[in-house]
Parts: structure tokens; sequence; C-alpha cells
């Protein structure tokens, strides 16, 4: 399938597999990587990279250069999440409620196979950022590093990532132009009405009669306000109200999400969604409070960036392997805030087992499929390769 040779010896290759399993084993979750990065901190220095510690919290940089030319950052992702892993492997979780359910353990094998490969490659000329970054999941370790001054202290022209696909099949590549994956918001609204006996409605103002209205006429903004060629998940999660059988409640609290893939849908959506409450407001006599709350903005891949990303990629996987105008997700990455400050690429490789059931990520049964540690650390070098040439 490939067109080349695995460029990595198979020392490395044995070594990619061991780091996957011991940071399987040892999961952290945000900010608190604080193993994961001594891990990755001393196999860096061990490729002879110049090492910065606590950029972001636990965040690493290593940086390999050798002389001038273009400086790239690559990005891996380092953190778990809290879940309970139920997959039976020999190396799962030893951490209780905590699991690598998202594949960032083998994300980081793969940036340190790579990060070793290259440091003795002749193949190619400039300065490598390697970008090890805390708290992907939900709480934004990116955006942490890019506050904390990633692209002051470590300029790039370009940042790259990647991300396993469980759901895509095996030795294939996708990504887009464009907004690859979605905003991701959220918001909080509290109905409030009146309190009264379930036996005398007419003594005061039922929220929960408010509440399913607008639950009802919040899907108007999907199927009505929204054009059908745009996308937008608006989903109502929570609804919280009530103790008893003969109380009307005094509130009703409802909790939600709300993925775009545009700055104009987003904006419309929001706005739609205070003008719905404010009309159900004054229907129903309740008084309704919204609450956004912004998330992760938009995965913006730049076409020059994409076009690298697709060659790289077809010297691993062949051309015919790659889609290079897949359609978006609505999921969000916080690898969106560095994609924010400088042109890049995020991409994702497909990695379903053949004829096998491949759990999702943030599956309790997910594992990350070691046969993508070669592809992965791979892709890696032939980008550096050709975006950065000796
Ligand atoms: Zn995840
Ligand atoms: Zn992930």
């Amino acid at each position: 399938m490939a067109n080349v040779e695995s460029p990595l010896s198979p020392e490395l290759l044995r070594s990619m597999r061991a780091w996957r399993h011991d940071l399987h084993a040892h999961p952290e979750t945000a900010f608190c990587e604080f193993r994961t990065s001594d891990l990755v901190a001393r196999e860096l220095e061990r490729a002879g990279a110049r090492v910065h510690r606590g950029l972001g919290g636990t965040g690493v940089v290593g940086t390999l250069a050798r002389g001038d030319g273009p400086v790239i950052g690559l990005r891996a992702d380092m953190d778990a999440l809290d879940m309970q892993e139920l997959s039976g492997a020999a190396h799962r979780s030893t951490i209780p409620g905590k699991m690598h359910g998202c594949g960032h353990d083998g994300h980081t094998a793969m940036l340190l196979g790579a990060a070793h490969h290259l440091a003795a490659d002749p193949g190619w000329r400039g300065t490598l950022h390697l970008i090890f970054q805390p708290a992907e999941e939900h709480a934004g370790g990116g955006l942490a590093m890019v506050k904390d001054g990633l692209f002051d202290q470590f300029p790039c022209d370009a940042v790259y990532a990647l991300h396993n696909s469980p759901n895509l099949p095996f030795g294939t590549m996708a990504t887009r132009v464009g907004t690859v994956m979605a905003n991701c918001d959220t918001y909080e609204i509290t109905v409030t009405g009146k309190g009264c006996h379930a036996a005398q409605p007419e003594h005061g103002v039922d929220p929960v009669v408010a509440a399913a209205q607008l639950v009802t006429a919040m899907q108007t903004i999907v199927s009505r306000n929204v054009k059908p060629t745009d996308a937008l998940a608006l989903s109502i999660t929570q609804i919280h109200a009530g103790d008893t059988w003969n109380v009307v409640p005094n509130s009703v609290l409802l909790r939600g999400s709300c993925r775009t893939l545009t700055a104009a849908t987003r904006e419309l959506a929001e706005r739609r969604l205070r003008e719905v409450c404010a009309g159900v407001a004054l229907t129903s006599g309740a008084s309704i409070d919204v609450q956004m709350f912004r998330g992760y903005p938009a995965c913006v891949n730049t076409a020059a960036q994409v076009d690298l990303a697709a060659r790289a990629a077809a010297r691993v996987v062949g051309a015919d392997k790659v889609d290079a105008a897949c359609t978006p997700r609505m999921g969000s990455e916080d690898f969106a805030y560095m994609l924010e400050q400088r042109p890049g690429a995020y991409v994702f490789f497909g990695a379903a087992r053949p004829d096998a059931d491949n759990p999702p990520v943030h599956n309790p049964y997910y594992d990350f499929n070691d046969d993508i540690l070669p592809l992965g650390a791979q892709y890696w070098v032939e980008l550096v390769k050709i975006a950065m040439p000796a």
C-alpha cells in the first residue's frame, strides 16, 4: 500500500509502541500531564532537541535546528479523558476513572518517533518545533500555549497536526481546505415562572410548559432559519426541574451544545436562540435568561498547507488513499487556536482495524490502533522533507 518503505528503524518502531503502551497505562488529564511531559522531554533530549518545558502549564516544545530555512511546527496532544476504561488490553489504564480514550497516547508516540528519526536524517533544512500540548479535550491547552507566547518564542511559518480516526479505513488520510472541525459553543437557559400547587395552575406561571415550547421552537432555528446547505447542530442535553408530584416548580434549567461551521451561522444561531427565548417568555409569562459560552472556534485549514499535507500523505499511503476534500466534522479541536495564528493543516488518519469492531474515540473499549504508528510518524517525516527541503 505504501509508496515508499518505512524510513523508521525497527528499533524506533518498537520504541514508539513501548511509549504508546506506557502512556496508555498512565493516563493524565488536563494540565496534569506531569509524568507524560517528563517522558516527552526525556525523549526529545535523547533525540538531541533543545527542550523548553512549562509552556501553557505542562506543555513541551522541542526544537531541532539545521541551518537557515523554513520554520515549521508539528503538534501532538498529550491528555487523556475522565472516563473508565473497559478494554482488557495488557497496557490498559492503571488509573481508575482516567483513560486515553482519544488516542493522544498514539499521537504523542508518533511525533516522538518522528523527532528521533528526523534528528538523524540529513534530508531537511530549517527549524522544526515539536509542540506537545496539554488539555486538548476540553480545557483549552492549545489556547494556553498560544497565550503563553508559543509563537513569540517559537515563531512558525506554518503548523500541522493529525488525529487518528477509527471510523475511517486503515491507511487512508482525510482533510480539507477551510473549516474541518466546528465551532463548539454551549448555552444555559433559565426559565423562571411562578411556582404553585399542581391543582391550581391558575395561581402560577408554569415554567415546564414554557420550557417544552422552547425545546420545540428551538429546532425551528435549525430547520427554518439556517440555510439547508449550512450546518448547525443545536442540541438540548439537560433539562432540570421539579422535585415532587403536586408542585409546579418555580424554574427550569436547560443546557446544551451549539455546533456550527461558519462565523455567520454561529452568529445567526446565537441571535435566533435569544429571540426564540424572548418570544416564548412573552407568550408564556415566564422570564427566560440565556447565557451563551463560546468554546473552541472552528478549525480552519489553509490551502497551501493542505496541498503539502496531501502530498506528504500520498508518499505514505498512496495518492488514491488521500481525500483532500472530505466533509467537515461537527466535533471540535483546540488546535484551532494555533490555526487562528498561523497557516496550517489538520488531518485525519484512518485507523479502522479490518474486519473488527472499531469502537469510536471516547468509547470505554477504544484503544489506539498501534498499526498506524509507523504511518503517522512517516507522514511527519515526509511532511518535513517536502516543507523543509535540504
Ligand atoms: Zn477526544
Ligand atoms: Zn482527540
